[in-house]
């Protein structure tokens, strides 16, 4: 969003909510203007939703899981998802260009998360009915029955940068479990969702099963949080307003999993194999221009190979380019002016600390004018207390900073308020393992650094990064509760 003045949209990019299986107006009427970071125009219009328009949706949600939706199997909920995941393949070059239009990704990457997406739907949808409870050995008089059952209506908070992938893991999850949800997409991109939520309905799922509310989050996310008809919340997003979910959930004693940002180191020990590492560490700051939780922000270097290490990451640094995604350059613009803003101020405040850069890449010389493109920057040797060492960026910002030994490495990656994923590059089979299980990060990658997509593995964090796992079976879990049924028989 940014202060532009509208303009004409086509009808099929003006977008009202799902609630109750129709696809329905803000209940004030009102819209938002949704600007492509492309160009900064205008391109769609979602519906500003309100209170009233949760309020509806999460009734909704509460009859479809009173109803319908709870009359359904595991295995036949797992088949509506394993369905859906299907449609989500076949249209994942239309969901790709939306994405890539809204969120500005490159095309290739903006495909790469309608896969996953895909993946999600049908791992969650295979999960549904292999997800069972536990029989506890008691009183000889007793049988006690543990039932795996789902929380009821969960709501589901969003952030611009993966909207599909953090869909699938979340509210595919929750689905898979048998909740019944309500999702508040964040107001930077919300298409894609939509677009997924109507494919949706078409492949069957029951009215209310899946209900979006497009919106602001100051409203339509904060009435999602605070509302007493929710059962339990997934956020994604900032530690800031993970603070102010968590505690509106907390007037309301549900539970929450909280998915925030990152610090993420990748430590380089001088046996490391650099031809494999090297695409590596750049690529993790690179994707989605650096716009990922999981960013790889940090490199931990041992000091023997410091500068050659330098050398090499700012070779490849001095070829990277910002570029219009439907080019598919190494990084698209940033999703809208004060991310654009946020990541040079950054940039001038690192530069203020005396730090200096490495190398830098550049803008394409193509891209529109009014787009939010930022050139991606390597700063090297920066100190472990510098504020581009500490603070989450969110943009093509990497730095370096050397170490001694694997004690100072260990106490370097551990150093910071976050701990969502680290990276471990050596040669040394004991040191890995030992290395690996001393990183305070919810996912550590040894020699690789977020391979394969991850949907498989558990994700969460350590501290700010916040708490509670989505992704692979334990997401799953995370979404039920238990019911222990004690029955007397003797
Ligand atoms: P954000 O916290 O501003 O917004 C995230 C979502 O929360 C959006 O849908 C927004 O509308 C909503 N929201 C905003 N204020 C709200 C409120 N008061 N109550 C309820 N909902 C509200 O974050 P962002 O700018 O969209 O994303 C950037 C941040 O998110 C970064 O810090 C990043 O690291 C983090 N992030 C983390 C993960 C993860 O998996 N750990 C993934 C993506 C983003």
């Amino acid at each position: 969003m940014n202060d532009q003045v509208s303009t004409t949209i086509a009808p099929d990019m003006v977008h009202r909510h799902l609630i109750g299986g129709r696809s329905v107006p803000a209940s004030n009427g009102e819209m938002l203007d949704v600007f492509s970071p492309v160009d900064g125009r205008v391109f769609a219009r979602i519906a500003s939703g309100t209170k009233q328009d949760i309020d509806d949706a999460v009734r909704a949600a509460r009859t479809a899981f009173e109803g319908e939706w709870s009359r359904l199997t595991a295995t036949e909920r797992g088949r509506l998802l394993i369905k859906l995941a299907a449609a989500v393949e076949a249209d994942a070059d239309a969901l790709a260009a939306l994405e890539s239009r809204d969120n500005g990704k490159p095309l290739r990457q903006a495909r790469a998360d309608a896969v996953a997406l895909a993946r999600y739907l049908e791992f969650y949808g295979s999960a549904a009915d292999k997800l069972h409870g536990d029989v506890i050995p008691y009183l000889t008089t007793h049988f006690i029955g543990v039932e795996r059952v789902p929380h009821g209506v969960t709501g589901h908070i969003v952030p611009w940068n993966y909207p599909m992938q953090i869909f699938g893991r979340s509210v595919g999850a929750a689905l898979a479990a048998g909740n019944a949800t309500v999702v508040k997409p964040a107001e930077d991109a919300s298409l894609t969702i939509l677009h997924v939520a109507a494919i949706a309905q078409k492949v069957g799922f029951p009215d209310g099963a899946l209900n979006v509310v497009t919106g602001l989050g100051r409203t339509a996310g904060s009435a999602l949080s605070a509302h007493p008809g929710i059962d339990f919340l997934s956020f994604t997003g900032s530690p800031e307003t993970g603070t102010a979910v968590q505690t509106a959930a907390a007037q309301n004693h549900v539970g929450v999993t909280l998915e925030l940002g990152g610090k993420s180191a990748q430590v380089v020990f001088d046996d490391a194999d650099l031809e494999r590492a090297l695409p590596t560490l750049v690529n993790a700051i690179i994707q989605n221009g650096g716009q990922t939780c999981s960013a790889g922000s940090r490199l931990l270097i041992q000091r023997g190979i410091f500068d050659k290490v330098v050398t090499a990451v700012s070779e490849r640094f001095q070829t990277l380019k910002a570029g219009r995604p439907d080019r598919d350059p190494d990084l698209g613009p940033m999703i809208n002016q004060a991310q654009q803003r946020r990541v040079q101020t950054y940039l001038e405040r690192g530069q203020g600390e005396g730090l200096s850069i490495a190398a830098s890449g550049t803008i394409a010389a193509d891209v529109p004018e009014g787009g939010y493109y930022v050139a991606p920057a390597f700063f090297a040797p920066v100190p472990h207390q510098s504020i581009l060492s500490q603070e989450e960026v969110f943009g093509p910002v990497l730095v370096a900073t050397p170490f001694e030994d694997e004690a100072e490495a260990v106490r370097l990656a551990n150093g910071t308020a976050y701990g969502l994923v680290a990276g471990v590059w050596t040669r040394d089979a004991m040191r890995s393992t030992r290395v690996g299980r001393a990183m305070r990060a919810g996912q550590v990658f040894v020699n690789c650094y977020g391979a394969g997509g991850g949907i498989e593995l558990p994700f969460g964090g350590f501290g700010r990064s916040g708490h509670g796992r989505e992704k692979g079976f334990e997401g799953l879990v995370e979404f039920t509760t238990t019911r222990t049924l004690v029955i007397a028989h003797g």
